[in-house]
C-alpha cells in the first residue's frame, strides 16, 4: 500500500509516545521507586514486582498513573513485610504526583503534521487510560484546535474499536489508526478490517510489545512527519 489520498474522512492519532512523550516519564518513576526501595531487595526485584502488581491491577483499574500508584503501594507493602513505613508511602505517593503533573514534551513533527492534515481530514485523538488525566494533557498540549475531540478508550482491543468505528458513523475499514504500539494501535485496527500507521518510539512499554502482524494495511514510518507522504 502506498496511496492512502481519499480514502478516509477521519484519521485516528494515538497520543501517549505519538503526540507527547510519555514513556520516558514511567522509566523515571520506575527508577525512583527502584531506589526508594533499595534497603529492602535487588533493582531487578523491585522491578518484577511492581511489574506483576501492574498487571494485577490493570484489569480492575485501566491504565495511568493513579494504577500504577497501586501497583507500587501493593509492591513496597509487600516488599516491606506487610507493614509499609511512612516515608514509603509517601514516597511512593511523592513520585506519582511528579509524574502526573509533569509538563507535556510534544514530538517533533507533531505540530507541523497536524497543521498540514487539518481541513483536509476530520483528526480525533484515540488514546486510553484514565480519563480526567488525559483530558488534562490534552487540554494542556495546545494541540486541541487541531482535532475535533479526544476519544479516551478503556482498552484498544478489537471491540474497542469496533465500537469506536460505530460511534463515529464509520465502517471498521475506513478507520486509518496512526500509533507507536503495534499491540494497541495497530493489530487490533488490521484484524477489524483498518488500517495503521505505524510511528515506532525508542522506549516502548513492555506491556505494549509485540510482533507486526503480517498485513499490507499497515506502513510504518521513521517519524510523524513521514504520514504526510501517504495522506
Ligand atoms: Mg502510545
Amino acid at each position: 500500500m502506498a496511496d492512502l489520498k481519499g480514502k478516509f474522512s477521519t484519521i485516528f492519532f494515538d497520543a501517549d509516545d505519538t503526540l507527547w512523550e510519555n514513556e520516558g516519564y514511567f522509566r523515571a518513576a520506575e527508577a525512583k521507586f527502584i531506589e526508594l526501595l533499595a534497603d529492602y531487595t535487588t533493582p531487578e526485584g523491585v522491578q518484577e514486582l511492581l511489574w506483576q502488581k501492574q498487571e494485577d491491577n490493570i484489569p480492575l483499574f485501566g491504565y495511568g498513573s493513579k494504577t500504577y500508584m497501586i501497583g507500587m503501594t501493593d509492591a513496597a507493602l509487600e516488599l516491606c513485610g506487610g507493614t509499609m513505613p511512612e516515608h514509603i508511602y509517601y514516597g511512593v505517593k511523592k513520585i506519582i504526583t511528579e509524574l502526573a503533573f509533569h509538563e507535556l514534551e510534544i514530538m517533533e513533527g507533531v505540530e507541523e503534521t497536524l497543521k498540514a492534515l487539518q481541513g483536509r481530514y476530520k483528526l480525533i485523538v484515540a488514546t486510553k487510560g484514565d480519563l480526567p488525566e488525559q483530558m488534562a494533557k490534552y487540554r494542556k498540549s495546545g494541540l486541541a484546535k487541531y482535532f475535533h475531540h479526544c476519544e479516551v478508550m478503556e482498552n484498544k482491543d478489537e471491540n474497542n474499536y469496533l465500537e469506536l468505528a460505530a460511534k463515529n458513523d464509520l465502517d471498521p475499514s475506513e478507520i486509518l489508526m496512526i500509533g507507536n504500539s503495534v499491540k494497541s494501535d495497530i493489530a487490533p485496527v488490521v484484524n477489524i478490517g483498518g488500517w495503521a500507521i505505524n510511528t515506532p518510539h525508542e522506549m516502548t512499554w513492555a506491556h505494549e510489545l509485540m510482533d507486526m502482524p503480517e498485513s499490507d494495511r499497515i506502513i510504518v514510518v521513521d517519524g510523524i512527519k513521514d504520514i504526510l507522504n501517504y495522506l
